[in-house]
């Protein structure tokens, strides 16, 4: 953990403390640049450079950016940022026809070790801060520009419910200060039972997405190792009563891995798990990732899998997947360990 809090850690109180003596209006300036126009310190014009010049000194930004790739014709980008003290974690941009949205890490690596998840095959480093976390989203705005970024997905490297807290907070400033309201940002859980019940107990109105894959718990066991500790009957417990309390959308993410999770009686299990509990199925063709040697499954064996849950009255949708080509898809975040080399800004441009 760095030891300095950078600009986007403060709170508006710890920004008024370090610039001690800046009347009111000069700190309201400072904060609407920072938030609602997404500018860097030195940017803020209409304050003065020795005010600027303080900023960037005591309170330094927290991304250093790597590299920049881009894929889908411009519409997909992902960043390679290295933090202070050299962690590297990543960050994707998605822009679509009605809405932006910004996949945002929560720890440099992740520690729950699902074999086929890139990230998981890293391991651990440590647990971003809160502006570590809000930086992204201000940096991809930047590059948004016009566009204004519209969803936000806990959905990066990293346990978000690993590094509650600090996820936590970064969700109040995305909601307060940047303003993307709580119901455009979605949580998602490897199945942390302790961080679901605390999301219950939370004011603000997230979406909860949980990363299912499985829903017998021999084979769960061994694709999502975290099972072990919190079963599918615990996990369907603490999933309904976030239903219950909140009222919210509870989706479920399945990655479809060949001849594994892909069968008529997979589709059934999930089928019967998520109808119980009003949730959505997301699936999600498997990526390629460098250290898992199954397969994901074809196209059509996808669209037959998505028709078979229909059938059984499940409500699915097939996520479309970005940025394959730049390792920026579901699972592929690694932090440059990943198989493809990252592409150049620019470069796939047209
Ligand atoms: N740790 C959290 C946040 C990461 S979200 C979680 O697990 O929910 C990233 C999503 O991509 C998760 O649903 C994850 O299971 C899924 N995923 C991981 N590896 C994948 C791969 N190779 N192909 C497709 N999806 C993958």
């Amino acid at each position: 953990m760095p030891e300095t809090l950078s600009l986007y850690d403060l709170d508006a109180g710890q920004l008024a403390d370090l610039l001690d003596g800046q009347p009111r209006y000069r700190l309201d300036q400072v904060w609407q640049a920072l938030y609602k126009q997404s500018k860097f310190p030195s940017e803020i014009s209409n304050v003065p450079k020795s005010l600027r010049d303080e900023l960037s000194d005591r309170a330094p930004m927290a991304l250093t950016e790597v590299t920049k790739s881009v894929s889908d014709s411009g519409d997909t980008a992902k960043w390679l940022w290295r933090l202070v003290d050299g962690a590297v974690v990543e960050t994707v941009l998605m822009l679509y026809p009605d809405r932006a949205t910004v996949c945002v890490s929560t720890q440099a690596g992740c520690a729950m070790a699902c074999g086929f998840c890139a990230t998981g095959q890293a391991g651990f480093e440590r647990n971003l801060t809160s502006g570590e976390i809000v930086e992204q989203i201000i940096r991809a705005q930047r590059e948004a520009r016009d566009r204004r970024v519209s969803n936000i997905v806990y959905m990066g490297m990293g346990e978000p419910m690993a590094n509650y807290d600090r996820m936590w907070a970064s969700v109040n400033k995305i909601h307060g200060d940047v303003g993307i309201s709580a119901r455009h940002l979605t949580i998602s859980t490897v199945g942390i039972i302790p961080g679901i019940r605390k999301l219950t107990q939370e004011s603000l109105p997230v979406n909860l997405a949980v990363s299912l894959h499985a829903a017998n718990d021999t084979l769960r066991d061994e694709l999502v190792p975290i099972n072990k500790r919190y079963p599918l009957g615990d996990l369907a417990d603490a999933c309904r009563e976030y239903v219950k309390a909140t009222r919210r959308r509870l989706s479920f993410e399945w990655a479809l891995i060949a001849d594994t999770n892909d069968r008529d009686s997979d589709a059934r299990e999930l089928a019967d798990y998520a109808r119980s509990l009003g949730a959505h199925i997301n699936l999600i063709p498997l990526n390629p990732t460098p250290g898992y040697a199954v397969r994901g499954t074809s196209p059509q064996q996808v669209a037959r899998f998505a028709s078979s849950l229909e059938s059984l009255g499940a409500n699915v949708t097939v996520r479309r997947t970005r940025g394959t080509d730049i390792d920026a898809a579901c699972g592929q975040l690694a932090a440059g360990r990943a198989i493809t080399s990252p592409v150049e800004l620019g470069a796939r441009r047209r």
